[in-house]
């Protein structure tokens, strides 16, 4: 080759090169400027919690969510997909609730109902009775039951009173034991005549079957039952009630979770036989089944290994006490946001870039379980999942092991140039690696860990010290839109949007070397131990 042409080919070849480099540098410029100028994350979360609302599986609300985010993938210019991923017998559809102390010192009760429970027939007014704890409390009592709302025991862990067969079981064993400790104690009163305290034993609770009569007291026509509570409330719902539900075995009997101190006021004045009534109107919906439930994938198609994916993602679901404006419109709305930025800028990475809204993490991971299984063939080809599901605190982080470090490095440099308030820390893993996962728990990173997947989450922080707590939120009452932080939420749809984008467009997929050690038989055994552990 002469030396002229030698000069051209090369000059030519570093044009190429730098004019490829120039198009990444230029969607990355115009994600931070649209990012930073007309920035969508809050109006996203908006929509999905205020006018979508809480986003239950089986709720029309979590149906419109499904179509909502899938159209804006579509108005984006995305490849959408739909994907069943399971159904539920029935359908719940939450309304409006409230109730009052009718009395001289009256108030407005503060409480909720689990979904998938029983609402009022329009306001109900009652008398308040105790729960009986034996047979013969239950006969003595029985006609005052009709009309009556029945004060249970135990404290509410957010599920509905379990009412299966396996809990009426505990249910009769219990009885019995107090039918005992009620012949006993009565014997003892009558030796001790002077002192009827003295070796009393206390009458048996149980935890996992409150409302000891639920069956009879139904029947004998109570409007509802009422436990006590801590704030902020929290509601579920129970797979194993839904489980033999239908529409002609609807829940009959309102399962009401009482603001803990109101529930002492109302105990207080029911154990000094005060008169007085509560009233509650309660609008639980349901609707015939079964209805089907959908994750929802929106994909920029890669350009040169289309295969080949990274993947970040949210879960689309939300318990509808509230309306999952932090979990999880934590993860939903910048995801659709940075989908949006990259739509906007322009974005034609190397490999694909999937934006993942999973349905039914609430109810067990079933969305992401539901891809993992269902795409084998694709496991090797995702460089990364990215999970985001607890709290609108901002992503400002990664620690990844060290074979995947410089990648990180080249797909993270931009980041410090942002925004001075943010700045992103780069760690490198110290230490052996973490064995691989043999049990789902956490959020919808889990399936992906089982399998070997990288699925490293960025790490986020309060660093402008909102005093968030996610605790205070996570599962209650309180989940709602105003809960976010717009300055934390935007900053991170950029920072996701730049980083997959960035991984996407690399010569290799993220390195796994080192990502996992091996499970040996001891930590199956461990992970197994410690399985159901807390699901955000
Ligand atoms: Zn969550």
């Amino acid at each position: 080759m002469n030396k002229k042409l030698a000069i051209v080919l090369a000059s030519l070849l570093l044009l190429l090169d730098s004019s490829w480099i120039t198009a990444q540098d230029r969607v990355v410029e115009k994600v931070i400027e649209i990012g930073a100028t007309d920035n969508q994350t809050m109006k996203h979360l908006d929509i999905l919690s205020n006018r979508i609302g809480g986003r239950l599986v089986g709720s029309d609300a979590y149906t419109n969510a499904t179509y909502w985010a899938a159209g804006l993938f579509e108005k984006w210019g995305l490849e959408v997909q739909i994907v069943e991923v399971g159904e539920v017998p029935l359908g719940f559809n939450r309304g409006p609730w409230s109730g009052k102390m009718l009395s001289e010192d009256g108030m407005s009760l503060h409480f909720v109902t689990p979904s998938y429970t029983s609402g009022t027939k329009g306001v109900q007014r009652g008398h308040v009775v105790l729960e009986p704890k034996n047979r013969a409390e239950f006969e003595r009592m029985k006609g005052k039951l009709k009309g009556a709302w029945v004060l249970i025991t135990g404290a509410n862990d957010g599920y509905p009173v379990d009412h299966s067969e396996y809990a009426d079981t505990i249910r009769s064993i219990i009885i019995k034991e107090n039918d005992r400790i009620k012949a006993y104690n009565d014997s003892v009163s009558f030796v001790n005549r002077q002192n009827p305290g003295k070796d009393q034993i206390p009458l048996k609770e149980y935890k996992d079957a409150p409302a000891l009569f639920y069956k009879e007291m139904r029947e004998a026509g109570i409007l509802g039952i009422i436990q006590s509570a801590t704030v902020p409330l929290t509601a579920l719902y129970d797979r194993k009630n839904m489980e033999y539900m239908d529409f002609d075995n609807l829940p009959t009997c309102p399962d009401i979770k009482l603001n803990e101190h109101q529930y002492r006021i109302i105990e207080q004045k029911v154990k000094e036989r005060q008169y007085f009534q509560l009233e509650f109107d309660i609008r639980n919906h349901f609707r015939p089944g079964p209805v089907k439930f959908h994750n929802v994938i929106g994909i920029i198609r890669g350009t040169e290994h289309p295969e080949q994916l990274v993947m970040t993602g949210g879960h689309l679901d939300a318990y509808d006490v509230a309306t999952g404006g932090v979990d999880c419109g934590t993860g939903v709305a910048p995801n659709l946001e940075a989908a949006r930025l990259l739509a906007a800028a322009g974005a034609k990475p190397k490999r694909s870039i999937a934006f993942c809204l999973w349905a039914a993490e609430e109810f067990g991971l079933w969305g992401s379980k539901h891809w993992v299984i269902n795409n084998p063939e694709k496991l090797d080809s995702v460089s990364n999942y990215f999970n985001r599901d607890g709290g609108p605190t901002v992503a400002n982080s990664l620690t990844v092991p060290p074979a995947m470090y410089e990648d990180f490095k080249k797909a993270t440099e931009v980041l410090n140039s942002i925004n001075p308030k943010f700045p992103f820390t780069l760690n490198q893993r110290q230490g052996e690696p973490r064995p691989r996962p043999v049990t789902a728990s956490g959020s919808d990173h889990a399936w992906f860990t089982i399998k070997g997947v990288p699925a490293i989450s960025f790490g986020t922080g309060d660093p402008l010290g909102y005093d968030f707590n996610y605790r205070e939120i996570w599962h209650t009452e309180r989940d709602t839109y105003n809960m976010s932080i717009p300055e934390y939420m935007e900053h991170t749809s950029i920072v996701t949007a730049i980083v997959v984008y960035n991984l996407a467009n690399q010569d290799n997929l993220l390195s796994r070397e080192g990502l996992y050690k091996e499970p040996d038989k001891e930590e199956i055994q461990r992970n197994k131990r410690q399985r159901g552990s807390l699901i955000r």
